[in-house]
């Protein structure tokens, strides 16, 4: 049962699957399922989010096999769980770079250095900015690119929002949107919505949203959060300024394909190229799957499709070329566990909660920790529908794990407990902020690497 090493003396893997949504985990259960005891590197802060695009979505309906919709995230967690059960080691860093010109290819992921017989791309697509003057300032100070994380914060209900694009996501967000109780004004730069029927028909039948068709954003302005957008006809050219306290974005996405630029080739708006319908890429032994490769159909089942594809070629190759072997793992460094989708903390009240316990939820067990303890106290603020949310909340956990107690955790629900976080002054979710002895000591936005919240933890406890 020998393995094969190169000069470096690196353990080479079989396959490596650069990529977490529905393309990657599927590719990953077609090669867990041929015992290529795949490698997936699910990406963390580059790119999007790991379990992509689909995380930041509501319900998906037309997914084959769930009748009654699924949420975007809880599909997402049931594919992981599935390529985990057979047998995909899951790395959850991002790979920062890829060297496909020297076989076997080379991988920089984290602190680690892989090497690998086969590469599957599946890295996806990111959602586009536009580049306004002032959208760095007003950047979570009332610009979000994800309604569906940030909408039902304090800030943005039961105001007057926007949403711009005319796409599927345009629609659903502005939908979402008025479910908080707000008004939203859905700018549309051309004059027809491209989103599906039945999407354009919600939107149509919500008096709480008003469609402006022909109107381009040109920026934003206000003091310490967004007030109004500058906003001009296409037709006449005419100027308005519009008063809102949120904007949107939903303007199409850009494919993850920096890691592989000079490499590989790509058509003219930056996809990977292939044959059409075909998962071989330029170089022999890359396949790719997914967005990344697709600028049209873009749906998750096509991406899981092209997942199947991919593993289903990369397979025959590795035969072909009489590179599968048994790959050892010294350790297990998994690091997900399928228990991780297992969330049955109940919310603390005087009865159940504990002063020593590694992780509480509700605004409960936060009043009694940030008034009586002393260890370092890490709080996230999240929502129900919040796909980052899902990806974070593990990770806080294991970080938890590893320090044995000496720091604590409390999840808070900005929907079930938005007084106390209208005090902390959430305006998106995931927001993280750690605290030691009643002070904030630092605040985190959006999805990042475990370490930098173990760094700051075990600073807090030196101090
Ligand atoms: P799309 O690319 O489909 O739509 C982007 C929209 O943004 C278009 O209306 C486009 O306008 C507009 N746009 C692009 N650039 C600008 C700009 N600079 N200023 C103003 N408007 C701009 O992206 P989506 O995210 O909506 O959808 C991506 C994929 O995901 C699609 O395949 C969609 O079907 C799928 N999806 C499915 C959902 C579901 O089934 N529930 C939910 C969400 C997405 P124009 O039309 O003029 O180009």
């Amino acid at each position: 049962m020998g393995f094969e090493v190169d000069s470096a003396n690196f353990q080479i893997e079989n396959l490596v699957i650069v990529g977490s949504g529905p393309a990657g985990y599927t590719a990953a259960i077609y090669a867990g399922r041929a015992n290529l005891q795949p490698t997936l590197i699910t990406g963390l802060e580059l790119g999007g989010i790991p379990g992509g695009q689909l995380m930041t979505t509501t319900f998906v309906e037309n997914f084959p096999g769930f009748p009654n919709g699924v949420m975007g995230p809880e599909l997402m967690d049931l594919m992981k769980a599935q390529a985990v059960r057979w047998g995909t080691y899951l790395i959850e860093e991002d790979a920062t770079s890829i060297d496909l010109l020297k076989h076997p290819f080379s991988l920089k992921v984290g602190n680690l250095s892989i090497k690998t017989n086969s590469l599957i791309i599946a890295t996806g697509a990111r959602a586009n900015r536009l580049g306004l003057i002032n959208e760095d300032k007003f950047w979570n100070r009332g610009i979000s690119a994800c309604a569906i994380c940030d909408g039902s914060t304090p800030q943005f209900r039961k105001e007057n929002l926007a949403v711009i694009g005319g796409g599927d996501s345009a629609c659903e967000e502005a939908d979402y949107l008025t479910k908080f109780g707000s008004y939203v004004h859905l700018l549309v730069r051309s004059r027809n919505l491209k989103a599906c029927a039945a999407l354009q028909e919600r939107v149509a039948s919500n008096s709480l949203i008003k469609v402006h068709f022909e109107k381009e954003l040109i920026d934003v302005e206000g003091d310490h959060w967004l007030k109004n957008l500058i906003v001009k006809n296409v037709k006449t050219g005419e100027i308005e300024s519009l008063d809102v306290r949120g904007l949107f974005y939903a303007i199409g996405h850009t494919p993850n394909n920096e890691l592989f630029k000079g490499q590989l080739s790509f058509d003219a708006k930056g996809y990977i190229k292939t044959e059409p319908g075909r998962p071989e890429t330029s170089i022999e032994g890359v396949f790719v799957a997914g967005d990344v490769a697709d600028s049209e159909w873009r749906q998750g089942v096509t991406a899981a499709s092209s997942g199947c594809k991919a593993a289903l070629s990369t397979e025959r190759w590795l035969a072909k070329r009489k590179l599968y072997k048994l790959i050892i793992r010294e350790k297990s460094i998994n690091g997900t566990d399928i228990n991780d989708l297992d969330d049955q903390i109940q919310l603390s009240n005087e009865n159940n909660f504990q002063s020593d316990a590694l992780w509480q939820k509700g605004s409960y067990a936060l009043r009694r920790l940030y008034h009586e303890s002393s260890k370092p106290l890490l709080i996230i603020y999240t929502a129900s529908e919040c796909g980052p949310c899902h990806v974070l909340k593990p990770q806080l956990k294991r970080v938890l794990n590893e320090l044995e107690g000496r720091a604590q955790g409390v999840e808070i629900d900005i929907q079930n407990d938005e007084e106390i976080s209208r005090q902390a002054g959430i305006t998106g979710t995931p927001t993280v902020q750690l605290f030691k002895n009643k002070s904030l000591i630092k605040e985190w936005k959006g999805v990042k690497q475990k370490s930098q919240f173990r760094e700051e933890i075990i600073k807090a406890l030196a101090n």
